[in-house]
């Protein structure tokens, strides 16, 4: 279903005026993880003086160890939704749980599938079943062939709004935290019809690669861009080595969103 056999014109995906896969490059900025209201409040401010329409921010944080900060969960969630109600904004965020779904479905306008659930069946199954945008990330051991497969389970259910997001594959290369797959976007955009989109944060892991990861990413046909911002990146409870702070935002929004 999700071929360009199956239906040539491109899918387009729109999220609060954010017309992926339009031709046009759309943007999901907000921090690593829900923190505290006001910590996502901050960000959310900035987000919306540059006009933009979406925020991202994890309360289910699927982290490597057991003992790093898991996210607040629920109330996370909550704290997503009244910023987007008084922001005017549109919340992405990831739900790691099939059962929690369709609950979560209340809070956000975006349920994101993180890279360490791409082939969580279940997971992929709940989502077909809502009436929801997906961001599906890409596995980072998972092929393009996985990866539109893992697509394949959530359109197969009836949800065929699905927003693909490369994010960078393990390989022997330590200089970057993954090593972004840049020709992926346009395989993806031959084979399917969806939208794809660039997550720089995670992909790279370097704070001084996101502006040229980004500026790579949409001139070989990316649909839009993710990337992680935070009031404070030093202190912040997940991934403070690759977030930006928002002087840094100031910058990437110079150098790559207003162009
Ligand atoms: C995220 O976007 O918050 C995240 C955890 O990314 P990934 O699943 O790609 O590691
Ligand atoms: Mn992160």
């Amino acid at each position: 279903l999700v071929s360009r056999k199956h239906k040539n014109d491109n899918t387009i995906i729109d999220v609060n005026g954010a017309k992926f896969g339009d031709g046009a490059p759309h943007y999901i900025f907000g921090p690593c993880a829900v923190e505290s209201y006001e910590q996502v409040a901050q960000v959310a401010e900035q987000i919306k003086n540059k006009g933009l329409k979406i925020i991202r921010g994890g309360a289910f944080k699927p982290r490597t160890s057991p003992y790093d900060f898991q996210g607040l969960g629920f109330d996370g969630l909550k704290i997503l939704k009244e910023i987007a109600d008084e922001f005017g904004l549109a919340v992405v965020s990831e739900i790691v749980s099939p059962s929690d779904v369709e609950k979560a479905a209340e809070y956000l306008d975006v349920i994101q599938i993180g890279a360490r659930n791409m082939q969580n069946f279940e997971l992929l199954k709940a989502a077909g079943e809502v009436n929801k945008p997906i961001v599906l990330k890409r596995g980072m051991s998972a092929t393009v062939s996985d990866f539109i497969n893992a697509a394949e389970y959530i359109h197969s259910r009836g949800n065929g709004e699905i927003i693909l997001c490369e994010r960078g594959i393990r390989t022997y290369e330590t200089s970057t935290r993954n090593t972004l797959d840049i020709t992926a976007v346009p395989i993806l955009k031959q084979e399917t019809h969806l939208p794809v989109i660039v997550d720089v944060t995670h992909s790279t892991g370097r704070r001084d690669l996101l502006i040229p990861a980004a500026k790579a990413a949409l001139a070989i046909g990316a649909d839009g861009i993710m990337a992680e911002v935070h009031p404070d990146p030093a202190v912040a409870l997940s991934d403070a080595q690759q977030q930006m702070d928002f002087d840094q935002f100031d910058q990437f929004y110079n150098e790559v969103v207003k162009k």
